[in-house]
């Protein structure tokens, strides 16, 4: 069965890389069948912080991976490497220098290993220095707990970033020295940001919960996280989850680095939006505008989700809903300028709007069919464009130029609303 685990260290926030890293093993292990692991890294204890494990925990959960068995912290296990490190000293392999353990690297000898990506890897131990398994202060070191605890947890495939390939050859000289079976390993590309180089803060948000702050949707994430280095062999970008599981194979994945495209990310998640259902979008937007403070006694559900269903088509992320939110529910506009100035502050530009109003005011009923049909009406009167009704009434009733239909804008409003914010203009 197939046993791959996720590493992370708690000593930040979960990276987008790692959070790839974490895709791509879920995804292994559930193409196969088999068991996705996790593993605290925390063996530094003044860096490994509490609040980093939580945040990592429910970066995971936000992004659908969910985990097998329990957790291993590393901290909890400084015996076991000791004990293994003392049996090393007894069979001549290590030594030791004061309290520490030191492993002896036997020169002229070449270590090889296969990886499901870059295939064979050689190198000579020449180029590798004795390696400390345990430091004067008792702890473990990286490659040497790693190897234990893969070996213990039963670790089929090891996968994890291009950053960790100088350290294979150090474990696999472990794993021979104890006699432990060899598990496969696979080294994915790292995310470069677009300029080229390692995908830092400098270069946008790094952090998995800045994106869902910034209004992106798990499912957009994960989707866009996946092409990050992988593609399905056709030109499909937009897969969802369940398709991933059934597609995703690590030996498809790139050799070289992938290139974080903000943009793309950004289309990916328009386009998620645009196709949830709405019972499952509404409750998304609910949560965000909460998180975000926005959402307010104002708030009526039956209401806002006339506004998700018509703006959900032209809306990129979560967040652009925030200005939505304030046109609908919102006490005071705020204008743009620059429309200002073009269709409300022009020489007819109280006429037109006072005609719009007399219509919206004459109309019998009230929806967008009528209020549409009176406006074209209005448009033939008045020997012009409809357009040079719609404009202006848009910004005078949001503030904006762009926005969803106008007719269905204003239906929501309610007329009592639409006066209002007109008769400001005229
Ligand atoms: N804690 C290591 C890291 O975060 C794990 C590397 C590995 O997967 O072996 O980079």
């Amino acid at each position: 069965m197939v046993r791959v685990r996720f590493a992370p260290s708690p000593t930040g926030y979960l990276h987008i890389g790692s959070a790839r890293t974490a895709l791509f093993n879920w995804l292994y292990a559930k193409h196969n069948n088999g068991k996705f692991i996790l593993r605290i890294e925390d063996t530094d204890k003044e860096r490994s912080k509490e609040e980093f494990l939580e945040e990592i925990l429910g970066s995971l959960k936000w992004l659908f991976m969910d985990w097998d068995e329990e957790l291993t912290f590393q901290s909890k296990r400084f015996d076991i490497y000791k004990k293994y490190a003392e049996e090393l000293v007894k069979q001549n392999l290590a030594y030791m220098e004061g309290p520490a353990i030191i492993f002896r690297v036997e020169k002229e000898k070449k270590i090889a290993f296969e990886d499901m990506i870059h295939g064979t890897i050689e190198v000579s131990t020449n180029e590798i220095k004795d390696q400390v398994l345990m430091k004067s202060d008792g702890t473990p070191t990286y490659n040497f707990a790693c190897v234990i605890d893969d070996a213990m947890m039963k670790i089929t495939h090891i996968i994890r970033g291009d950053d960790h390939i100088s350290n294979t050859p150090k474990q696999v000289m472990l794993y021979e020295a104890m006699c432990l079976p060899l598990p496969k390993f696979a080294h994915i590309p790292l995310i470069l940001s677009k300029g080229g180089g390692r995908m830092s803060k400098r270069h946008g948000a790094t952090s998995i919960f800045e994106y869902k702050n910034m209004g992106f949707l798990p499912e957009a994430l994960v989707n866009y996280l996946s092409l990050m280095g992988w593609a399905p062999g056709n030109d499909r970008e937009i897969l969802p989850i369940e398709e991933l599981v059934k597609l995703f194979d690590v030996k498809d994945v790139n050799k070289t680095g992938a290139t974080f495209d903000m943009d793309k990310l950004v289309w990916i998640n328009s386009q998620y939006i645009k196709d949830m259902p709405i019972e499952k979008l509404l409750p998304k937007t609910v949560e965000y505008l909460k998180d975000k403070k926005v959402l307010d006694d104002k708030f009526d559900e039956a209401r806002w989700t006339e506004v998700v269903k018509a703006y959900k088509e032209r809306t990129r992320t979560l967040e652009d809903l925030i200005s939505v939110y304030k046109i609908f529910f919102g006490d005071t506009l705020e204008y743009d300028e620059k429309a200002t100035e073009k269709y409300l502050k022009k020489p007819n530009s109280k006429d037109i709007i006072s005609k719009c109003k007399t219509a919206v005011e004459g109309l019998a009923k009230y929806d967008k069919h009528s209020i549409e049909e009176a406006y074209r009406k209005l448009a033939e009167e008045m020997k012009c464009k409809a357009a040079e009704l719609i404009h202006p009434t848009r910004v005078a009733i949001s503030g904006k130029t762009v926005g969803a239909g106008l007719f269905d804008m204003m239906e929501i409003l309610g007329r009592n609303t639409v006066l209002q914010r007109l008769g400001k203009f005229c």
